[in-house]
């Protein structure tokens, strides 16, 4: 078996009483693109640079290639980085900047030519190595970045937070870029981002941090559908969250008895304990379909148009939970109306309280 291109064991970082990882356990890919998401202060930088070498964590081990990597300096490391803020040599020109790295390694100048043109060319400036860095758009600055950081070839590049200083259409042309990028130099990309939609748009797999632990790690459409916690259901866009009771359990299906009725979903649990169901707003309908169990009449207290789509809150009689549905572009509601909304109680998701 070939070793992970990362291995995170059990990694702890304290800053005075204040833990910002706790036990960190992860294993990275050969040629994974990683996305370590979360909230402000969630550890997401700490632990990207605890894999650049620009902190010692407390506690654990770090270990790229399976080689222990925990107390070598940065320079040694098979790794670089690509930071927001770009931090370009201003004096240099675009090629100086790319062949930098090349040239603190040691590379010959004859060589450094070829790589520096190849590089500039996979982030799409090949005819720009002559001109300065201050002439071109914060675009065209981050992929210079990137070609700088890919030059020499690491065995892990980290991003940390690289498209955070873009406006939002050239950061999701870039989010396109870097994925295909990626794919096509097959380095293990290990990026930092607070941002879901990017996380969703770039992962292979999205690492879900939180208070210095990891609530969710897994693929994009598992960690949206099929959220592992309450934490996670709610941060990666939006979810109605149903408190219940388990009457019966059996077989990978379990009864749960909520203020809405009782639903047969799929999952683990033990008798009578509480548990929660989150539900997605784009799994209410406004229409019956097979399989699809009526919820009892609701009044829509407000609505929102987003182009694609509606997003209709409302309340169901007798409750006091406000709740939220995306509904059809064409489907157009207003407050006070009443209305009946269904669900498939397969797209139920049962989790612990
Ligand atoms: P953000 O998206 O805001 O950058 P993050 O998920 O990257 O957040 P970290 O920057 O890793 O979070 O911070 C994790 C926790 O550690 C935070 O509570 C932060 O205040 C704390 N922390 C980070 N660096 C230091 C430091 N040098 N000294 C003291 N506390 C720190």
């Amino acid at each position: 078996m070939t070793a992970a291109a990362v291995e995170f064991d059990r990694i702890s970082m304290r800053f005075g009483a204040k833990t910002a990882l706790d036990e960190v356990s992860l294993s990275v890919p050969e040629g994974a693109f990683v996305v370590l998401l979360g909230p402000s202060g969630g550890g997401k930088t700490t632990l990207l640079n605890i894999l650049g070498g620009f902190l010692e964590p407390t506690a654990g081990r770090i270990l790229i290639k399976g080689e222990d990597v925990t107390q070598m300096p940065p320079a040694k490391r098979p790794t670089t980085t690509v930071f927001q803020d770009y931090a370009l040599f201003p004096h240099m020109t675009v090629g100086g900047n790319v062949a930098f790295g090349l040239k603190m390694r040691g590379i010959a100048k004859a060589e450094r030519g070829p790589r520096v043109a190849a590089a500039l060319e996979m982030v799409g400036l090949g005819d720009t190595a002559a001109r300065r860095t201050h002439e071109l758009s914060g675009g065209q600055r981050q992929r210079i970045a990137l070609a700088r950081s890919l030059v020499v070839e690491p065995s892990v590049l980290l991003l940390d937070e690289p498209l955070g200083a873009l406006d939002l259409k050239l950061r999701r042309q870039m989010q396109d870029e870097l994925k295909a990028i990626q794919r096509r130099v097959g380095t293990t990309f290990v990026h930092v981002t607070h941002d879901q939609d990017e996380a969703m748009a770039i992962a292979d797999r999205i690492v879900v941090l939180n208070q210095g632990r990891i609530e969710d790690m897994g693929p994009p459409e598992r960690i949206y559908l099929r959220p592992a916690s309450r934490f996670t259901a709610t941060f990666m866009g939006e979810s109605n969250l149903i408190d219940g009771r388990v009457r019966a359990a059996d077989h990978g299906k379990v009864a749960v008895e909520t203020a809405l009725g009782i639903f047969s979903v799929s999952g683990e649990a033990t008798p009578d304990t509480a548990v929660v169901l989150s539900l997605r707003p784009e799994h209410l309908h406004s229409e019956t379909a097979p399989g699809r169990q009526a919820l009892g009449p609701a009044e829509v207290t407000e609505t929102g148009f987003f182009g694609t789509h509606h997003l209709c809150g409302f309340r169901l009689a007798g409750q006091d939970t406000p709740m939220k549905a995306r509904l059809p572009q064409k489907e157009i509601y207003r407050s006070g109306q009443a209305l009946t909304f269904h669900l498939d109680p397969d797209d139920l998701v049962l989790l612990k309280r």
